[in-house]
Formats: C-alpha cells, sequence, structure tokens
C-alpha cells in the first residue's frame, strides 16, 4: 500500500507506532542519526554551499526582512549578550586585533587614502601644491578652527574624523593639505596671532630701568 492509499486511522496508527519505536529506542536512534550526520557532514555542506549560492538573493531578502521587523529585539539581544560576556567579548577583540594587524592597518590606510581622495579633488594629494605622500597630509578645515568643529561634535581626531566625515557624506567645508600648506595657510590666516601677538609684545618691551 502507497502512502497515497492510507486512511487517516491508518496514518495516525503508523505515526504513533512511530513515535513508540523512536521512544523505546531512542539511544539506537541517536547514534544512527549521529553516524548518518558524520558520513553525509560534506556532503551536506556542499550541498548547502550550492544552495546558498543559487539563492543568495532570496537568503538576504529574507534576513533583511527578519532584520527590519525585530530591529529593537536584536539590538536588546546583542547589547544582551555583550553585558554578559564583556570580558570574553573584550579578549576576543583583543585577539583579533592581535592576529589581523596587517589587515586592519591595511584596512585603515585604506579609509584614509579613500577620504583624502575624495577631499584632494580626486587624488590623494595636497590640493594646493600637489605633495602626495599620504603621510604628511591630512584634512583641513577650509573656513579655519577645524579643532573647535570636532570638539564641538565631540569627534577625536585621526581615524574617527575620517569616518565621521564619511558617514556625514563628505561635508563641503573641507580640503586635503599637505602639513606645509597648512602651516602656510594658519601663518596667512593669522591663526597664530596670538603667537606673533606674543613675539611682538616681547621685541618691543622697554628694558627694565
Ligand atoms: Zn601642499
Amino acid at each position: 500500500m502507497t502512502k497515497k492509499e492510507e486512511t487517516p486511522e491508518q496514518r495516525e496508527r503508523r505515526l504513533a507506532r512511530g513515535k513508540n519505536y523512536y521512544r523505546t529506542h531512542l539511544e539506537q536512534c541517536r547514534e544512527r542519526n549521529k553516524k548518518s550526520y558524520a558520513a553525509n557532514k560534506e556532503k551536506r555542506a556542499e550541498y548547502k554551499k550550492k544552495y546558498n549560492a543559487e539563492h543568495e538573493s532570496q537568503i538576504k531578502a529574507k534576513s533583511k526582512r527578519y532584520h527590519d521587523a525585530n530591529v529593537e529585539k536584536l539590538k536588546k539581544k546583542s547589547s544582551d549578550y555583550y553585558a554578559k560576556h564583556k570580558i570574553q567579548a573584550k579578549l576576543k577583540n583583543q585577539q583579533y586585533r592581535i592576529d589581523h594587524q596587517d589587515k586592519i592597518l591595511q584596512h585603515q590606510l585604506e579609509i584614509k587614502i579613500g577620504v583624502l581622495a575624495h577631499y584632494g579633488n580626486g587624488k590623494c594629494a595636497c590640493v594646493k601644491c600637489g605633495f602626495d605622500n599620504v603621510k604628511a597630509l591630512s584634512i583641513d578645515h577650509i573656513n579655519g578652527g577645524g579643532n573647535d568643529h570636532r570638539r564641538k561634535d565631540n569627534i577625536s581626531g585621526g581615524l574617527e574624523f575620517y569616518r565621521w566625515l564619511i558617514r556625514n557624506n563628505y561635508p563641503k567645508e573641507y580640503q586635503t593639505l599637505c602639513m606645509n600648506c597648512q602651516y602656510i595657510k594658519k601663518v596667512d590666516n593669522r591663526e597664530i596671532a596670538r603667537g606673533e601677538q606674543i613675539l611682538k609684545e616681547r621685541l618691543t618691551r622697554k628694558p627694565l630701568p
């Protein structure tokens, strides 16, 4: 008799028999499952890989749907997990940084170069003189007072600032300058007027009687 011809009562009886068999042969069943799992591990991994590659867009869309519908829940889960495993997470993070330091430095350099090139009009170089050694290039606030701006927005310097520029869709008021041009600009703009003032006072100070 094929399954199609089974009556509902027969089906119920068959399932009950199966359940009963599973209950009385629990250990054997588990053992068999384990063996089958181990024997087909590679085959299953290969199938999964193929399936994932063939259904990439559907999988991504499903994952995104789930994420969007559960943002708050996921955030809470993640922060709860972090609070519970703070020390382990820190150690893991530290170890990751040690193991992948070259990769991390390379990634940070790529971020820096990308931002400098954006503000260098497509070239990782000073917009005033064309100097292009990334080690002596930085982002300059066109109207001056870049440090005050950063302090006001609570952004630390270095990479954090580069990331902030990307996150904020590259605000217009910046440019790439080399250290020389930055310094010259500062002098020209009298941004170090106070230093000059002190110098002037010192030079014109009357000698003590
Ligand atoms: Zn320059």
